[in-house]
């Protein structure tokens, strides 16, 4: 039996390294809409300037 314990999360540290398209590993995305919600965090809707795929980040709000 195999425990999944490695699971990808967005790590907000992760985006000043630069976020890349999982589809096509470009690293250049298009901010659809910003929008903060509850928990202080802040949802990034993002799309990919290449293949067009489509990803949800989510970052800390405040702090910087
Ligand atoms: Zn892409």
């Amino acid at each position: 039996m195999v425990e999944e314990t490695t699971r990808k999360r967005w790590d907000p540290a992760e985006s000043k390294r630069g976020l890349e398209c999982r589809h096509c590993g470009c690293k250049h995305f298009r901010v659809i809409y910003t929008r903060p919600t509850w928990g202080g965090r802040i949802m990034r809707r993002r799309e990919c300037r290449h293949c067009g795929k489509r990803m949800t980040t989510w970052e800390r709000a405040g702090g910087t």
